[in-house]
Parts: C-alpha cells; structure tokens; sequence
C-alpha cells in the first residue's frame, strides 16, 4: 500500500496547526475570580494566600500549605526550612528539571544524583542507598510524569538514617500512592502551578507538610525571614509598627491574584486528572500493539497524575534515532518534547562537579530513547487521534 510522504520530506502534515505537549486551561470563571480579585482591597498577600493554602493542603491530605511564587521559590523554601547548607549533600534523580537540584545550590548544599529505575523513570531506592554519606542531609524524590516515586521505601531510608524527604511533586498533584494522595506523605512535599502543570496560577507553587515547625519556618523563608509570632507577642509591648527579621528571608510570596486564580482551577482539578487518564488510557490503547515502542508504566500501588506521557523508542529497532524521529513528529505538527536532559549532563553541572557522561546508566539510556507526547485537559479526542496518528506514520516508515 502506498504509505503517504511525511510531512518532514514535504508531505502533508497530520494536521495544520502545531498541538502542544502541555497547556493551560482557563475558563470564564477563572478570569472572573482573578478580577474580582483585582476589584478588591487585596491584590497580594490577602485573604486568598490563606484560603488558596488551605484549599491544596485539604486536598492532598496535608495539615499545612505554603504558597510560594514558583515551584522553584517552594523548593528553595523546602530546602531552607529543612535546614540544608553548606557541607550537607542531599540525594536526588538525574531525570527532573533543573530547578529540583538548583535549590540545593542555593542554599549551599551539594547535589548527589542516584541512578533511576528503568520502569518508572523514578530515582531507585537502591542506588539512594548507596549513595548515603555522613554529610547526607535530605533525599528529594520526584514523581516523574505524576507517577509517584518508591516513598515508602524513601521514606524508610530517611527514618533509618535522620534524613528529611523533600518530595518534588511538581508533576503528581492528585496522584496517588497507596490510596492516599502526595502532599501528605514526605515530610516536605513541594507542587508547582506553572501552565503545563495541573492546575495554574500563572507562576506560582506550594509546599505542603504536616509538622507544625517545617510551616513556620517555611513561612518565614518566604517573607523576608520575619517572625510574624514575635510581631503579635511583641506589638502590645512595643508598638504598633513593631515586627522582627529573625533569619535571612526572601520575598517568595504569591499574590492574591494568583491564588484568587489557584482557588478557582482547583475546582475542576478533579475533571482535569481524569481527563489526562482518559487520554493516557486512549494512548496506551492505540499504542500497545505498537513494536519498538515502550509506554509508561502504572504500578499497582500507584495512580498516576499524568502530567507527561512519556514513550521510550526500543534501540534497534528504527532506522532513525530518537532525533529524527522527534523532527518528523514536530514536522506533522505535533510538538512532542522531551524530559529530561539529565541534570549532571547540563554544561554547568559538568563543569562544577566533573561529571562527563556515563555516571548514570539508566537515567542516560532513558534520555536517549525519551519522547513526550502531548497531554493536557483541554485536548479534544480529534487531538489524541492527530498524536497517535502521526506517531503511526512516523514510526512505520522508520521500522525495521
Ligand atoms: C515545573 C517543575 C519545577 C519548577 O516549577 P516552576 O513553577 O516552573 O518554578 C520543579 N521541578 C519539576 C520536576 C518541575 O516539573
């Protein structure tokens, strides 16, 4: 059967506009929210802070939420209120975005990076093991894709060893992990509300605990290192204007804006993760029957968030790698990506502490083979068909 040009050698292309692999989803009533907001007497640091808070901390299970301006300002938190600095090293996965071991820098402290493993792309317990040194500190699993990392087994390391387990959740809002949600497992779990994550509040991020001590120091990171407890104390005694800079803080606060927009986007988080399993479900359908190619895994105990669906291409058994392949499914117009470049292969990682490519196996084999396919709520079923459409296009004319 004639098989029709790809677009990449000037065919015509799945479909005309470029599908992207991730966006965000607002409704007239979330822009109703922001501007009643904006109509208010707060615009930052208001009544939303607390009821945003409260709303993502009831959610996932947890007794406190912090907000921060970003993921990332929520992992500098975290590792701040943790306590991390220079001389400590704390363990994480080579597969994650930059900004998961960034944090570590910021506060001084050294990132270690354990080998993942090859199921589910999450950092391998074993090799967080091996990895443990008197300077140890902090473990900081990421649930890669929304599929929840191997807490329990994290989790037991730390208590064996004194460590704290900062979880970067910015993938998994919602997932599950033996039939209670992430946020209230880790000691510190840590979400990011950036438009390709689950819900968006523009920029913005939260860390989520139990322990009363971690809030309050978490808190205090976030506005300038200020004790709001020793400013009530302490007003009666010494005045009205009276407050204390008790550590050295920073302005990591999200605005009411955002979380006027945060309150309004949890509300349909419920529709959204079940729209991306009905897509990952559609995926996994087409896809099965489909050689050379590797879908991501569920494990039993686990119920993904499915920010990404990430495939592995099967070495071998194209007669194109990964790149051209990549190139001919964004020629079709589908804008697959892929996550991650491996932190330690970036040149300032390289640079800084040596490494040179082929220190973590696993995380560098996935790497090679990784492409993302689209995935977000607001897809419609003529979108998922386009992906798996193209992907069958591209990869046959590539088969072995
Ligand atoms: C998105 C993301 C972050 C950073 O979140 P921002 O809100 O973009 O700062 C951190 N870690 C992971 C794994 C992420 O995907």
């Amino acid at each position: 059967m004639e098989r029709p040009p790809l677009a990449i050698h000037g065919g015509k292309p799945v479909r005309p506009s470029p599908l992207p692999y991730g966006r965000h989803l607002i409704d007239e009533d979330d822009i109703q929210a922001v501007v009643q907001t904006l109509r208010s007497d707060w615009i930052t640091t208001g009544p939303k802070v607390p009821e945003f808070e409260e709303a993502v901390a009831s959610y996932v299970g947890a007794r406190y939420g912090v907000a921060f301006s970003s993921g990332t300002a929520a992992l500098h938190g975290a590792a701040l209120a943790a306590g991390l600095g220079p001389g400590d090293e704390a363990i994480t996965t080579p597969l994650t975005f930059c900004a998961t071991a960034n944090c570590l820098l910021y506060v001084g402290a050294r990132p270690v990076f354990a080998d993942i493993a090859p199921e589910t792309m999450n950092v391998d317990p074993e090799q967080v093991a091996k990895k443990i040194t008197p300077r140890t500190k902090a473990v900081l699993p990421v649930d890669y894709g929304g599929h929840p990392a191997e807490l329990d087994a994290v989790r037991s390391l730390a208590e064996q060893r004194g460590l704290i387990v900062i979880e970067d959740a910015a993938h998994a809002l919602g997932a599950e992990y033996k039939s209670r949600r992430v946020g209230g497992i880790s000691h510190l779990t840590v979400f990011s509300f950036h438009p390709v994550k689950h819900i968006t509040t523009g920029e913005g991020g939260m860390v989520t605990t139990n322990d009363a001590q971690l809030a309050r120091r978490l808190r205090l990171f976030r506005n300038h290192g200020i004790d709001l407890e020793a400013r009530e104390r302490q007003r009666q005694v010494s005045g009205q204007w009276y407050y204390e800079m008790t550590e050295l803080g920073y302005n990591l606060r999200l605005s009411d804006i955002g979380c006027a927009l945060g309150l309004s986007q949890l509300r349909k988080l419920p529709a959204n993760l079940a729209r991306r399993r009905e897509i990952a479900r559609r995926y996994a359908g087409a896809l099965a029957k489909s050689p050379g190619v590797r879908l991501p895994a569920e494990r039993a105990e686990a119920k993904s968030a499915w920010h990404l669906y990430p495939i592995r291409l099967e070495p071998g058994r194209f007669t194109a790698g990964r790149k051209e392949i990549f190139q001919a499914l964004r020629a079709e117009n589908i804008e697959v990506n892929v996550h991650y470049i491996p932190v330690h292969l970036h040149p300032y990682y390289r640079q800084r502490f040596g490494y040179q490519g082929g220190e973590y196996p696993v995380a560098e084999d996935c790497y090679q083979r990784l492409i993302t396919l689209p995935l977000f709520p607001g897809m419609t079923d003529q979108d998922v068909n386009d992906v798996i459409q193209a992907l069958d296009k591209v990869l046959t004319a590539h088969l072995k």
